[in-house]
């Protein structure tokens, strides 16, 4: 049986069932999905039937963990009450939801500080987070803040700055909270992936965001690229897919589908990465 996870995040458009479906098609083990339409505040209802198909296919397939990915629009951070009031209602959405469908983990960006300081920021945050959660729990979910590249004034790519955020959120929620690693968001943040597992707590990091960066080291610029396609490059995903502190994790692409292909064209390189290191390969082509 397959040990390693490896998976990306796919659509559900028209129905859960074709997550797992594509889930198989690309050769994932674990995957991540919008729960909702990312971009529209009207989140749609869940079908308890659809609900219910999907989680026996997750179960057949041996599909997990299955991760959620939070609506873009959501900024609990918002210093404008609108924005701050629809992004509670959607938190609180997505929570519901990540529960209706046993997800091991909701993912989210700790969102953007626009026309305040961060203190403030952090505390608007804090607050949403109170709100959106109250009175739900769950046996199984996990929250993730997500690592960010610090592009215009998002929060979260400064490592104090999100044990902060997670410490507070911690206080207001009953769902455990943890970390998301992202290997793109890091490296535009110009953080090196090991020192920030190291400063999370390896432990605290169930799921990595698995993409190359189109953009430079420490550019803050966040635009995903293929697998040994951009700055990051082939050899740096070998060490991480080989580590033996990483063997545990859900390792889940978010790079660029252009075509049909790309997802399981990139789950493949990370497939090859898995299994050999470049050393032994040298090695054993010079005889010695
Ligand atoms: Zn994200
Ligand atoms: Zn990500």
């Amino acid at each position: 049986m397959e040990t390693r996870r490896l998976g990306a995040h796919v659509s559900v458009a028209g129905s859960l069932l074709r997550a797992t479906e594509e889930a198989t098609r690309i050769g994932a083990n674990t995957i991540q999905i919008f729960s909702s339409s990312p971009r529209m505040w009207k989140a749609s209802k869940l079908d308890p039937h659809d609900v219910k198909s999907f989680r026996t296919a997750r179960e057949k397939l041996d599909i997990r963990p299955m991760a959620i990915h939070c609506s873009y629009l959501i900024n609990l951070a918002a210093a404008e009450d609108e924005i701050f009031l629809k992004s509670a209602v959607g938190m609180r959405g997505e929570i519901e939801r990540a529960i209706q469908l046993d997800a091991d983990y909701l993912v989210a960006h700790p969102g953007s500080c626009k026309g305040q300081c961060a203190e403030d920021a952090i505390q608007r945050l804090t607050i949403g987070m109170r709100e959106s959660g109250r009175g739900l729990k769950s046996a199984r979910l996990k929250f993730l803040w997500e690592i960010t590249a610090g592009q215009g004034q998002a929060l979260g790519s400064d490592i104090g700055q999100l044990k902060e955020i997670a410490a507070r959120t911690a206080e207001v929620l009953d769902i455990p909270v943890g970390y998301c690693v992202d290997t793109a968001h890091c490296f535009a943040a110009g953080l090196d992936l090991f020192d920030v597992l190291r400063e999370l707590g390896q432990e605290n990091v169930p799921v990595i965001h698995t993409n190359d960066s189109k953009a430079p080291f420490g550019s803050r610029v966040d635009r995903h690229e293929h697998i040994g396609k951009g700055y990051i490059g082939k050899e740096a995903f070998r060490r991480y897919l080989t580590h033996p502190d990483l063997r545990d994790k859900a390792f889940i692409l978010e790079t660029p589908e252009n075509d049909d292909g790309d997802h399981a064209q990139n789950l493949s390189t990370l497939k090859q990465l898995c299994r050999k290191s470049r050393t032994t390969l040298t090695k054993s082509s010079s005889g010695g």
